[in-house]
């Protein structure tokens, strides 16, 4: 049977792995790490308009409003005023994505 025909292929191309995850995180701290040799801080990129994220949004089902409490605001991964250390592109601080991860108080 064609996956293509009865949708399944379709449905699993938009679901998340672990690995498409683990492979965004990776390449976002190299970017870091990058911009570290390079001595540009993460703040350094957001005043540049240049987000170190590298995930693509879909890939995280980032949306730009927040998920109940959750959001980028309160994420150990934003960067004020308008990045994400994983998420590629600007984000807003009432966004959210599956890679939230909430600030220690
Ligand atoms: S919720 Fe997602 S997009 Fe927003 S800062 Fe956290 S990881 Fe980045």
């Amino acid at each position: 049977m064609d996956s293509k025909k009865d949708g399944i292929g379709s449905q699993k191309s938009q679901v998340m792995t672990r690995r498409d995850l683990l492979r965004g995180m990776a390449m976002t701290a190299g970017a870091l790490a990058v911009g570290a040799a390079a001595g540009i801080s993460p703040i350094g990129f957001a005043e540049a308009g240049k987000c170190p994220g590298m995930t693509p949004k879909a890939t995280l089902h980032y949306q730009d409003h927040p998920n109940g409490a959750e959001h980028c605001a309160v994420c150990t991964n934003f960067i004020s005023p308008g990045c994400c250390k994983v998420v590629a592109g600007p984000v807003v601080p009432a966004g959210y994505c599956l890679a939230f991860s909430p600030k220690v108080a």
